[in-house]
């Protein structure tokens, strides 16, 4: 169902993506600051303001017995900018302090005053609301309303001072919300308009210098498979590594594309060269019965088989190599294994002047499968026949080490050059494909060896001299009780 949603979605460019990331990002930041503006501003404004004048009417309160009472409401109101009276119960003033022109107090009569007084004991905190076509006032008790217009705040107390009934009066203006909210919608309206022009050219930036390489990545990619991939400029980590796998991959599938070619040639030629002989001979034959020896026989035959090992050793490398083929495990004597194989070469091609050794420390088993185990030594015994050197002479050994068991195969011919070394257990690879004797393998033979060694958990490798000969080797695990049971 997912899949399904992801193949349907429409593909964007990362341009588009970008700037619709950005748009989003700073549509919520607007939105937020918006909110804060219309929503929130008043509420915090407001409380601001009634607690600056509750705690100035708290703090004069603690100094109405002092000396110093009327210098304290000097003090105290005019740093909040908050006007006070202190008036007597007939409305007359004792003291009284204007610190802003916004102020009703000092526009207030001596009677309207004295009406005041009887505010004080009930609600401290009032709101004025004031009626400009009449001229008049009156008083509400302030609940902790939200103020969104300009509108003046009283505190009125009684307090005594000097054994005197006095009445604190403060009046605070709680007006600028509205002009500050106009100031700051048009901040907000230029602030907008300044993060979507950043917001385009922060797109713009970061596709140039992200989608534009990735474009161009995508563009040079298409020569992968002719290995002619070139590395892009680019400025970040990330794009770095793109660029230098793609230039391993690169290099990878020149590689095997060089290797197909190889192959296809290779393999054509080890296919028409017998099918050529098979079909020549037999032809000459059915024209000339008296070219039916046993030597044209056995040549055609000797063809025959060189195409059926090579079709089976295309066989056992596909089936290894996808799997179909699984080592079946057996508990067995390796060294005798070894031993019997190195005897029955020996005997068959003593007549043809080849000698065979094999040495052991100590009998080793293991627990492998046996089948394969021999095409592996039997492939390293065919390949030193082939190759080594004039004395004809082959010898195997086995070594104990560790939990392994190793068995080398060493022969005293031509050796391998170190370049080649490396290559020689790639599939179809032939030293020297033109040498006579390397014409005649199938460049399957140590392939086959290393997906045997490896799906068996073993080691293997090659020591070569050239001029001297070679020892190829092979380890594999020793079989210990438990081994079964993990295989
Ligand atoms: P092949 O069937 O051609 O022998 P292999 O995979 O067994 O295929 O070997 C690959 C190549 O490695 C051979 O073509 C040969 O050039 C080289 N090679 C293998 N064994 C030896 C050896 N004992 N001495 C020298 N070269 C060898």
């Amino acid at each position: 169902m997912k899949q399904e949603d992801n193949r349907t979605r429409p593909k964007r460019s990362i341009r588009t993506k970008l700037f619709s990331a950005l748009t989003v990002m700073i549509v919520i930041t607007l939105a937020l600051l918006w909110l804060m503006q219309v929503v929130l501003f008043d509420i915090i404004y407001t409380n601001v303001r009634v607690s600056e004048i509750e705690a100035t009417a708290r703090h004069i309160r603690l100094f109405s017995d002092q000396p110093n009472f009327f210098r304290t409401v000097s003090e105290s109101t005019s740093q909040n900018d908050i006007c006070a009276d202190v008036i007597r119960a007939d409305g007359s003033i004792a003291y009284e302090v204007e610190n802003t022109s916004t102020c009703l107090l000092h526009s207030l009569t001596v009677s309207e005053r004295s009406e005041l007084v009887a505010y004080a004991g009930e609600t401290s905190l009032f709101k004025v609301n004031y009626d400009t076509v009449t001229d008049s006032y009156s008083l509400e008790a302030f609940s902790g309303s939200v103020l969104t217009d300009a509108s003046n705040i009283l505190y009125i107390e009684s307090i005594t001072h000097n054994s005197e009934t006095l009445y604190l009066i403060l009046d605070a203006t709680v007006s600028p919300v509205g002009t500050v909210k106009k100031a700051s919608a048009s901040f907000l309206i230029i602030l907008s308009g300044v993060l979507i022009g950043v917001a385009v050219l922060l797109a713009n930036f970061l596709s140039k210098s992200i989608a534009e390489p990735i474009c161009e990545i995508s563009r040079r990619a298409k020569a992968l498979t002719t290995g002619s991939y070139t590395a892009v400029e680019s400025h970040s980590t990330e794009l770095d590594e793109l660029n230098a796998s793609l230039l391993a991959a690169s290099h990878d599938l020149e590689k095997v594309e060089h290797m197909r070619r190889e192959l296809i040639a290779n393999l054509s030629h080890d296919l028409r060269t017998p099918l050529t002989l098979i079909g020549g001979y037999t032809e000459m034959m059915r024209d000339l019965p008296s070219e039916i020896t046993e030597e044209n026989l056995d040549t055609v035959l000797c063809e025959i088989r060189r195409l059926t090992s090579l079709v089976n050793d295309m066989m056992d490398i596909a089936m290894l190599e996808s799997g179909k083929t699984v080592p079946k495990p057996e508990i067995f004597d390796l060294t005798k294994e070894v031993g019997e194989a190195v005897g029955r070469y020996g005997r068959l091609t003593e007549s043809e002047g080849y000698h065979f050794s094999f040495s052991a420390d100590e009998n080793a088993t293991v627990y492998a499968d046996k089948t394969m185990i021999l095409q592996v030594l039997t492939n390293l015994l065919n390949n030193a026949m082939t190759y080594t050197g004039d004395d004809a002479s082959v010898s195997v050994s086995q070594t104990l080490n560790d939990a392994f068991v190793r068995i080398e195969v060493t022969d005293t011919g031509e050796g391998i050059s170190p370049d080649a070394l490396p290559m020689i257990w790639e599939r179809y690879y032939k030293v020297d494909a033109a040498h006579k004797r390397a014409a005649k393998g199938t460049g399957l033979g140590l392939s086959i060896v290393r997906q045997v060694i490896t799906a068996h958990s073993g080691r293997y490798g090659v020591r070569s001299t050239v001029g001297k000969g070679s020892t190829f080797w092979f380890e594999l695990p020793l079989y210990s009780p438990g081994l079964t049971d993990e295989g």
